[in-house]
């Protein structure tokens, strides 16, 4: 268990991995990046020389890669051959489920136990160690993948069997993506009816239309509590981050046959606002677009 294998260092990874050398892991590191292999190894990991070489001794191999194709090829390419045997792998990339399941036949296929394990929170919350994991993997390894992701997580949440940690994670954002669109439609029409903006979100964050996304994340600067609002809505949840989640829960609604129109609406109004140039605001900022304001965003 001591043992980590850690590939893929960026924003979030980078934080992560550190985290796991701050438990007392000994952390092998890999990413193609240099910049960030030497961040790693000045959090206290050893910078490895090729992924392969960094999983071939790791009771724990964790991924955390931008998109499915990514892990598709390290793991065919890299962890399969490479891992040792019984090693527990573990996935924390958000990536597509027909993905998540198919890499997860092969590792399972090739002896291995495995997770797919995506994370709620941002990159504060990886470099403090409180991330929210949905697990996916069988009941039996559920204890072992707790016990691997503990240094990172403020929650770890068995979703169910392989690939049910990426279908929680997608339709919790697609619900988030809808919420805070509804919130912001609600907050712009309340301004055209000239009701102030704190007294909306006293009544609405008590009564029937509160949510999350009110209550506790409001686009409006200096109303509740802080949010990236009150700070140019820099930093929070990327809106091209909320993009890349409400395309994955289209593509697997797509795929499912489920009916999601207001998760298409959600992505498309997102990416109207990311073409615009706002994919690095916070998703939060998307109500300057509903407001005719967008000008207003730096
Ligand atoms: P990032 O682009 O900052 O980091 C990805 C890292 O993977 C990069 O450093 C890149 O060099 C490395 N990489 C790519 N291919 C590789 C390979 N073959 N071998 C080794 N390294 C490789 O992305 P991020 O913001 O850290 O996000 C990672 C994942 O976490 C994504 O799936 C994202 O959707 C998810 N996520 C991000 C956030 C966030 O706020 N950033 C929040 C929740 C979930």
């Amino acid at each position: 268990m001591s043992r980590v294998a850690f590939i893929g260092l960026g924003n979030m990874g980078g934080g992560m991995a550190a985290n796991q050398a701050k438990a007392g892991r000994e952390v092998a590191a890999f990413d193609l990046s240099a910049q960030a292999l030497a961040r790693a190894g000045a959090a206290g990991c050893r910078p490895a020389v090729s992924a392969a070489e960094a999983v071939a001794e790791a009771a724990v191999v964790i991924t955390m890669l931008p998109a499915g194709p990514h892990v598709r090829a390290v793991y065919e390419d890299t962890v399969l051959p490479n891992a040792a045997p019984g090693a527990l792998l573990i996935d924390c990339s958000t990536i597509d489920v027909d993905t998540a399941r198919a890499v997860a036949a092969q590792a399972k296929a090739a002896g291995f136990r495995c997770a797919d394990a995506p994370v709620s929170g941002g990159i504060m919350a990886a470099e403090a160690g409180t991330l929210a994991f949905m697990v996916g993997c069988d009941a039996a390894d559920f204890a072992a993948v707790e016990q691997a992701l503990a240094p990172m997580a403020r929650v770890v949440l068995h979703a169910g069997e392989s690939g049910a940690g990426q279908a929680a994670k997608i339709c919790n954002n697609m619900l988030l993506g809808i919420s805070m669109l509804g919130t912001c439609e609600a907050f712009a029409l309340a301004e055209r009816l000239g009701l102030a903006a704190d007294r909306f979100f006293e009544i609405a964050s008590q009564s029937s239309g509160q949510c999350w996304s009110v209550s506790t994340y409001c686009p409006i600067p200096g109303v509740g509590p802080q949010t990236p609002a009150d700070r140019g809505y820099d930093g929070g949840f990327a809106t091209a981050m909320m993009l890349k989640d409400l395309k994955l829960a289209q593509e697997a609604a797509g795929r499912a046959g489920a009916a999601t129109p207001l998760g298409a609406q959600a992505e498309a109004l997102y990416a109207l606002f990311d073409r615009q140039g706002f994919g690095h605001k916070d998703f939060s900022a998307v109500i300057q677009l509903l407001r005719g304001k967008v000008s207003e965003l730096a």
